[in-house]
């Protein structure tokens, strides 16, 4: 018999009861180093004293009103944003799948409010992981995720990351736009070059076509910068952001210039939930930590210190490992016997990691890991991947 909870899951049997910092512990008392923070979402660590005092206090006055009314927390947040990025307006939603989809329609939607009603179709890449939803499926680039659920949206052409010439080639008269992510996550923590976003944005103002950057994993302060997109020092039209944005509160936003946002009018697009006071409280106290002074930097330090550590791990497992890959605390082990396997030493050795396309094991702890829990997790992947080194 079908269990009651949909096994469309592979779930590891570990029910953690509890968190702190960088830690989890299990309702038996395991206790386990957590470098993939609910897949690159619990930002600032488990049980954030600022983040649950917020939230409590604002469960305790009014979680959810709609968007038939105005919502302070929504409004402030909001401008913070606008304050810390490329963007003019901000739109709210749940998860980064509807982010994208809100992304999409509204790169769409700008092209038919200024006459360009045939330019309707995506570029996007190989590789490319978007969401779980039909439109945001057909933006990936899994063929396997869309089997059996056809027809899918259509209007998206898949080309090579890193390659101009494929994405010149692939622009046509009905071309909308590009959609990228700075580094793929799903796919491999493979990172688009500094240059090819810088090229992307040059081919996208020659065209007049939009640029969109899906910025759902590497958004608000993986990387060791608030956005992915500041270390090309380029600017998109259009962003998708979720995970990391709520610390763990399910929250979505898609942040965009006004030439872009402004055709979103009423009635036009929507959310009940998006952007509700409870979300948007936690939302701000994410920002109020990650925009502290320092903490940024401090990001971008233990990164560096995180990915020398990884170099040595490749150096001393040459039959395990054969290269690091990403940036910032999104990283990734490219590894020879199955990822799989390593993943679950790992875990059995109290380390929790995280899969990825091509082999790859991902590494996504909080952004408020300590230097010396990434020596562990090091010292943890060195061990557990022993029996596979000789
Ligand atoms: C996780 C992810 C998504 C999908 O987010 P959901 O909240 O699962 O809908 C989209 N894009 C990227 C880059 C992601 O990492």
């Amino acid at each position: 018999m079908i269990p009651a909870l949909l096994p469309n899951f592979v779930r590891a049997d570990l029910p953690f009861s509890h968190g702190e910092g960088a830690w989890l512990w299990t309702e038996d008392g395991r206790k386990f180093l957590d470098f993939g923070a609910g897949i690159a979402t619990s930002s600032i660590g488990h049980a954030y004293p600022h983040l649950v005092a917020t939230i409590a206090r604002q469960a305790a006055k009014v979680i959810h009103v709609s968007n038939l009314y105005r919502i302070p927390q929504a409004e402030r947040l909001a401008q913070r944003l606008v304050d810390r990025s490329f963007a003019d307006s901000v739109f709210f939603c749940n998860s980064g799948a509807e982010a994208n989809e809100g992304m999409i329609k509204m790169m769409r939607k700008t092209m038919a409010a200024t006459g360009r009603e045939a330019r309707t179709r995506i570029i996007c890449f190989e590789g490319a992981f978007h969401g779980c939803t039909l439109g945001t499926l057909a933006a990936g680039s899994n063929a396997n995720y869309r089997k059996g659920f056809g027809p899918v949206p259509g209007g998206f052409d898949h080309v090579p990351l890193n390659n101009m010439n494929a994405v010149r080639d692939a622009i046509t008269p009905e071309t909308c736009g590009i959609v990228v992510e700075p580094i793929q996550g799903d796919g491999g923590v493979r990172k688009a070059d500094i240059r090819f976003l810088q090229k992307l944005r040059a081919v996208c103002d020659a065209y007049g076509i939009l640029l969109g950057l899906d910025e759902v994993q590497t958004g608000m302060g993986r990387t060791g910068k608030l956005f992915a997109y500041e270390w090309a020092g380029i600017e998109p039209d259009v962003m998708a952001l979720a995970k990391g944005i709520g610390g763990g509160f399910p929250l979505g936003a898609v942040l965009a210039k006004e030439a872009t946002a402004k055709h979103l009018t009423p009635g036009t697009h929507g959310s009940t939930y998006g952007g509700n006071p409870l979300a948007c409280a936690a939302g701000n106290a994410v920002l109020d930590v990650i925009s502290a002074p320092g903490f940024l930097d401090r990001v971008g330090r233990t990164a560096k210190h995180l990915r020398k550590g990884l170099e040595s791990v490749v150096q001393q497992n040459p039959a395990v490992f054969t290269e690091v890959r990403g940036d910032g605390l999104l990283l990734g082990l490219q590894s020879i016997p199955p990822q799989a396997d390593i993943q679950n030493a790992c875990a059995e050795a109290g380390l929790l990691s995280l899969p990825a396309s091509e082999n790859v094991l991902r590494l996504t702890p909080p952004l408020i890991v300590t230097e010396k829990e990434c020596d562990l997790a090091i010292q943890t992947i060195n061990s557990a991947c022993a029996p596979w080194s000789r």
